[in-house]
């Protein structure tokens, strides 16, 4: 290859990889610049087989061969995923806003958007599974980008909707809850084509204790685990006895209000710390004290201890009973993982075990 190509080469991947670094949901941009990439390097290497007839030609055409089908095969998936040609229309994405009135604010301030996305066809989705979303008329260069967020809708079989739950940011985020402002209706419909469900579950069924740790938007990588373990509890297909949700005080507020919790669901447990404003040093709500506000910062090591002992379940007498694994699922900033993995590594030992969900929150 001439050495003038290996510079252009060079300086394109250089580029490609500052524009992904800043930027990194313009799929059109590092889609092109990727093709562009993958041809100079095919070209260059065709440029070095010896004669022209090399049997070494082989190994590039059976390498774009399969290039070609998996490029063929992800397409008709998305297409036939999204409806298209089904004649069932593409999926529309409903978005209506969450919003708190902040003191000193004379409007109410958009918290987040909630996502409703009517498929065509429909889609069986695990627990912890996020989607890319793609939502072109949201704004006007949207049409470049691609999202991921986590499906917070479950059901044992497939599902014709899927719910998202959006946290403003300062770009595609942002541009959305823009249309919350708007003095029309609540909800807005957009065009919305994905691909996915990608993402791995977590198998939580062997757990007896599952503690759920989560920050801000993390909660939306929890609820989905949340209403599987509630499902399978109460089905009795799973050994899980006891939830424990401790969520930030800003989730909690957007997602699970504590009105709503299902009291009944005797296996979940919610607890709030609040750094300050409260009365007492420990608020219960309910009749059954599921949900519970403490004043101050969790201790996570005693939390971890505690569930780890088995206490927390309620245990009949003279009937033997085997202690259960516990598993921590974390969904949260970089700093509370660190600690968490230091804090699970002294008891490994004792059943306790830890799981990063696939989405974490800066
Ligand atoms: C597996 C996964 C699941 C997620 N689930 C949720 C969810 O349920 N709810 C939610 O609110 N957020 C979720 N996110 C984060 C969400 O994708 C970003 O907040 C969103 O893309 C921000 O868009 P923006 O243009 O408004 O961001 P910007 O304001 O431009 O950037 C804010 C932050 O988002 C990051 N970001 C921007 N675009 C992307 C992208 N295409 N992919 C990954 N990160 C990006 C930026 O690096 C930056 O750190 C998830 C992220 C991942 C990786």
């Amino acid at each position: 290859m001439h050495p003038s190509l290996y510079i252009v080469d060079l300086a394109l991947l250089i580029d490609v990889g500052c524009f992904c670094t800043r930027y990194p949901s313009s799929v059109f941009y590092s889609i092109l610049s990727s093709l562009i990439l993958a041809g100079l390097f095919v070209y260059g290497t065709w440029q070095h087989f010896p004669t022209p007839t090399s049997s070494a030609r082989l190994y590039v055409y059976v390498a774009l061969g399969i290039l070609g089908l998996t490029t063929l095969l992800e397409l008709a998936n998305y297409l036939y995923r999204n409806g298209i040609f089904s004649g069932r229309g593409a999926p529309r994405a409903l978005v209506s806003f969450l919003s708190k009135k902040i003191p000193g604010e004379s409007v109410p301030r958009i918290t987040a958007a909630n996502i409703q996305i009517i498929l065509p066809r429909p889609v069986h989705v695990e627990p912890g599974q996020y989607i890319n979303l793609w939502m072109p008329s949201v704004s006007l260069w949207l049409w470049t980008q691609t999202h991921p967020f986590t499906i917070i809708s479950w059901s044992r079989g497939r599902q014709d909707t899927l719910k998202l739950l959006v946290q403003p940011r300062n770009g595609f985020s942002a541009d959305l809850v823009r249309y919350g402002a708007l003095p029309t209706d609540s909800s807005v419909l957009f065009l919305a084509l994905f691909t996915g469900p990608y993402g791995l579950t977590e198998d939580v069924d062997p757990y007896e204790t599952t503690l759920i740790i989560a920050t801000g938007f993390g909660i939306a990588t929890s609820i989905l685990y949340l209403k599987k373990m509630i499902h399978g509890y109460n089905i009795c297909t799973s050994q899980t006895r006891r939830l424990y949700l401790i969520p930030s005080v800003c989730a909690l507020t957007t997602v699970l209000r504590p009105t709503e919790a299902n009291e009944k669901e005797m296996i979940l447990s919610i607890s709030i710390y609040v750094e300050h404003g409260l009365a007492n040093s420990r608020i219960p709500v309910g009749k059954y004290e599921r949900i519970c506000y403490y004043q101050g910062l969790p201790d996570y090591r005693k939390i971890i201890l505690t569930e780890a002992s088995g206490s927390q379940i309620e245990r009949l007498p003279n009937i033997p009973d085997e202690l259960g694994r516990t598993l921590v699922m974390v969904s949260a900033s970089d700093g509370l993982r660190d600690r968490l993995r230091d804090i699970v590594r002294g008891y490994l030992h004792q059943g306790v075990e830890l799981s990063e969900l696939e989405y974490q929150p800066e």
